[in-house]
This record gives structure tokens, C-alpha cells and sequence, in this order.
């Protein structure tokens, strides 16, 4: 039989850079041909083929009720018959902010754009405008969407400057940009014992999901609070993958129950808040988001910014997991497969560790849990590899690299579970 995702792929090559509209999508670190997706329901996909797989990446994070939920479908029908876009402000908007501004206490407004490279650009910018000042902090194996400002690694040596790490971006940006270990008190430290005075803001993942799965310590993130509030940067704690995945109350809602009276000054959402379509959203405290235009001097608009038939997805979306027990069942179905995996792994006598949070997960061929980038990079990536194609062959579509975080959603059963665990039998055979 044809191979139609082959096809497919030697089709998108032609007319489209490497086949793909975003890189991890082409398959370059697990090798093979991508799975071009027919169509989507629950927790499955069917591929070009007819294939079907569970579905562990859920569009990467925003499917956290599973694909086409029959409530945000019929939401998205009813905002469809109503117009597309309309570029002048609609009530739904407010609605989506009201709803984001009561589940997360610090944030006091926001602001709805399109993707959660726009929020996080957007909001570093804001925080640049607030202090007037031009440096910013940001962490080793942390993705904050592809702005120049952030495709910057880390320079030689503590608290030096940041290189680009994509060809384009000007020296000079990257220069405004310092790199620093995650997880590492002393480097902190000495960074805003050096540059504080200077920094704008502090950018973090706070797990850390695309270097798979890192939590940033407790004490790490009550000292980062500390010096952002005794420097005046201000704290930005980017939440696109982590907000509404983890929790109700997200990722700051967990280190608020450790560290008392922490908040960040500004978050950056994304991805579940728009339930699947193209929306993301940053905000914070009220007398930073003033400085936006059109109340202040920073610059920031878009032309689909709020649209109003993602606003609909997203506010579908987070009205299902306000649902009462909603994050205790997702939360315990992603441990059953959590544990499942760690047990057959042990059995196997495969060195694995594995943890989880809420519906996001993240499992590495170590024998314990790293703490940052250069630990994650020592998984045995050809073993990596071996696994992953194992379990695609079976119907199992985890991440296609080792450095992503994976994702369960309401829609997966018992029986899916069960029969991912028998697949990873299989594969460690
Ligand atoms: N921030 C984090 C933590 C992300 O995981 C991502 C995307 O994966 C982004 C920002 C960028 O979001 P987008 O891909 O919507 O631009």
C-alpha cells in the first residue's frame, strides 16, 4: 500500500520549508516520515493512512478536553454563524478576560493576542517599558516562543551575555540577554549581584516543559521572587504550557501554596485558554498593564487580537475545567499512566524516571529526575529514538523529541492507558 503520509510529506516539501509550518513537526530528531493528521476525535487522531493513535500531545497542550468536545464545538459554531473577525471590541472578549482575571488573582488586567510568542514578546516589552530599563534574564531549556530577544543561548562563564541561537537575530539583541542555568541558586545570585540594578524582568518557565519536564525548585523560585522585588525586574513567569494544564490555579498557584504571598508580576498564557484556536493573552499587575497603548507608551495591537470565534474555544474550554473534580480526575488519570510507565520500566530494567502535574507530563530515559537543560541532554537519545518509533508503531504518538513535555487530556480512558502500557511492553521487550 501507498505510503500516504510519505506522499503527503514529499508534497509539503515542495512548497513548504522541510514540509512542516513549525520544525519539531518534520520528525528531524526521531527521523522518520511525520504523520500527516486526517482528522481528530477524543483522545485519537487518524493519520493520512487511516491509522489511528492515542494522541499524547494534544495539538502541544491546548487539547485539554480531549479533540472536538461537543460544548466547544457547538461554541464555535454559534461564534462562526456570528461573524469571523470583526477588528472593534465584542463582549466575549471581556467575558475570556473576566473569567482568565478570576481563576488567577495576579492578574489583575490582560490583554488577548494570537500566539504565545506574540504574548511573551509583548510582555517583555512591557516590562522593558515599565522600568525603562533594557536587560532581561532568561533560563537554560526554557522556550518562550521564537522572538528575537529569546532565541539567545547562554555566553561563556557566569552572567555574561547571551549569542543568538538562530541566524538572523542581531548580536546586539541577543546581548540584552542573559542565559542562566535553571534550577541554580548562586547563578542567580550572582547575576543580579552583577546586572540587577539593570534588569528589566526575569523570564521562566516555572516547569520547565520544553526540556521535557524540570519544576523549578521551591527555594529556587522564592529567591527568584526576592531579587526581582528587591531589584525592581519584574517577574514573568511564562505559563503558556503550564496555565490550565497543571491546575485550575496553574503553575503559580502550586508555588503560592509554598511560598507564601508569591505572584508574579505578569504571566503569559496561551495554548488552553484558547482551547485549540490561535490565542494567547499576557497580564499582570494593574499599574504595568497601564503602561500598554492605548493608556500608555508601550506599543503592542493586533489586527486578530480577541477574535471572537477563539474567544468562544477558550472560554468553552475553560468553563469544562472549572468543572467541580475536573483536575483531580485528569490528575489522576495522568498518574495511573505515569506510574504504569515507571513499573514497566522497572520491570524491563530500563533506567527511566518520570513526573507529572495535573494533565502534563514528561518521562526521561534517566534514572533520576534532571534539574536542568545540561542534565536533560544526557538521556541516550538512539534509545529515546528506538522507543518512540516502538510506540508510533503501535498507535502511540508521544513527542518527537526528547526534549517535550507530553500531555493527557479528559478524553482518555482507562483502556487507553492499559493499552499504551501494553505498547511500552512491547517496545522494552
Ligand atoms: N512559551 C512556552 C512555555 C511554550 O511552550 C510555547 C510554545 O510551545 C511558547 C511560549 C510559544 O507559543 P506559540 O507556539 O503559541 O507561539
Amino acid at each position: 500500500m501507498m505510503d500516504r503520509n510519505q506522499f503527503l510529506f514529499e508534497r509539503a516539501q515542495a512548497v513548504i520549508p522541510g514540509g512542516v509550518n513549525s520544525p519539531v513537526r518534520a520528525f528531524r530528531a526521531v527521523g522518520g516520515t511525520p504523520r500527516f493528521v486526517a482528522r481528530a476525535q477524543g483522545a485519537y487522531f487518524w493519520d493520512a493512512n487511516g491509522k489511528q493513535y492515542v494522541d499524547y500531545i494534544g495539538s502541544w497542550g491546548p487539547m485539554i478536553l480531549g479533540h472536538g468536545h461537543p460544548k466547544v464545538v457547538e461554541a464555535v459554531q454559534r461564534a462562526v454563524l456570528e461573524g469571523f473577525s470583526f477588528g472593534a471590541p465584542t463582549e466575549r472578549e471581556i467575558e475570556l478576560a473576566e473569567a482568565i482575571i478570576k481563576l488567577l488573582p495576579s492578574i489583575e488586567q490582560v490583554r488577548l493576542v494570537s500566539s504565545g510568542t506574540e504574548a511573551g514578546m509583548s510582555a517583555i516589552r512591557l516590562a522593558r517599558g515599565f522600568t525603562g530599563r533594557s536587560l532581561m534574564v532568561k533560563f537554560e531549556g526554557c522556550y518562550h516562543g521564537h522572538a528575537d530577544a529569546l532565541l539567545v543561548k547562554a555566553g561563556s562563564g557566569l552572567a555574561t551575555f547571551g549569542h543568538p541561537t538562530s541566524a538572523g537575530v542581531p548580536a546586539e539583541v541577543a546581548q540584552h540577554t542573559l542565559v542562566l542555568p535553571y534550577n541554580d541558586v548562586e547563578a542567580l545570585e550572582a547575576a543580579f549581584q552583577t546586572h540587577g540594578d539593570q534588569l528589566a524582568t526575569v523570564i521562566i518557565e516555572p516547569i520547565a516543559g520544553n526540556m521535557n519536564f524540570v519544576r523549578a525548585s521551591v527555594p529556587f523560585m522564592k529567591r527568584l521572587r526576592e531579587l526581582c522585588t528587591q531589584y525592581g525586574a519584574l517577574l514573568i513567569l511564562d505559563e503558556v504550557m503550564t496555565g490550565f494544564r497543571v491546575g485550575l490555579s496553574c503553575a503559580q498557584g502550586l508555588y503560592a501554596q509554598a511560598i507564601p504571598g508569591f505572584a508574579p508580576d505578569l504571566t503569559v498564557l496561551g495554548k488552553v485558554i484558547g482551547g485549540g484556536m490561535p490565542l494567547a493573552a499576557f497580564g499582570g499587575r494593574r499599574d504595568v498593564m497601564a503602561k500598554l497603548a492605548p493608556l500608555g507608551g508601550v506599543y503592542q495591537a493586533g489586527t486578530l487580537s480577541g477574535n471572537p470565534v477563539a474567544t468562544a474555544c477558550g472560554l468553552a474550554t475553560l468553563q469544562e475545567i472549572s468543572q467541580p473534580g475536573f483536575f483531580e480526575s485528569l490528575s489522576a488519570k495522568t498518574r495511573s499512566l505515569v506510574q504504569g510507565l515507571k513499573a514497566v520500566a522497572d520491570r524491563r530494567g530500563v533506567p527511566f524516571s518520570i513526573d507529572s502535574e495535573g494533565g502534563m507530563f514528561g518521562f526521561f530515559l534517566l534514572p533520576q529526575l534532571p534539574q536542568n537543560y545540561q542534565e536533560v541532554m544526557k538521556t541516550d537519545g538512539p534509545a529515546f529514538n528506538r522507543f518512540f518509533h516502538a510506540m508510533l508503531d503501535q498507535g502511540v504518538y508521544f513527542a518527537p523529541a526528547l526534549y517535550e513535555a507530553g500531555f493527557v487530556s479528559a478524553a482518555h480512558t482507562d483502556a487507553d492507558i492499559a493499552a499504551t502500557l501494553a505498547a511500552a511492553e512491547q517496545a522494552w521487550a
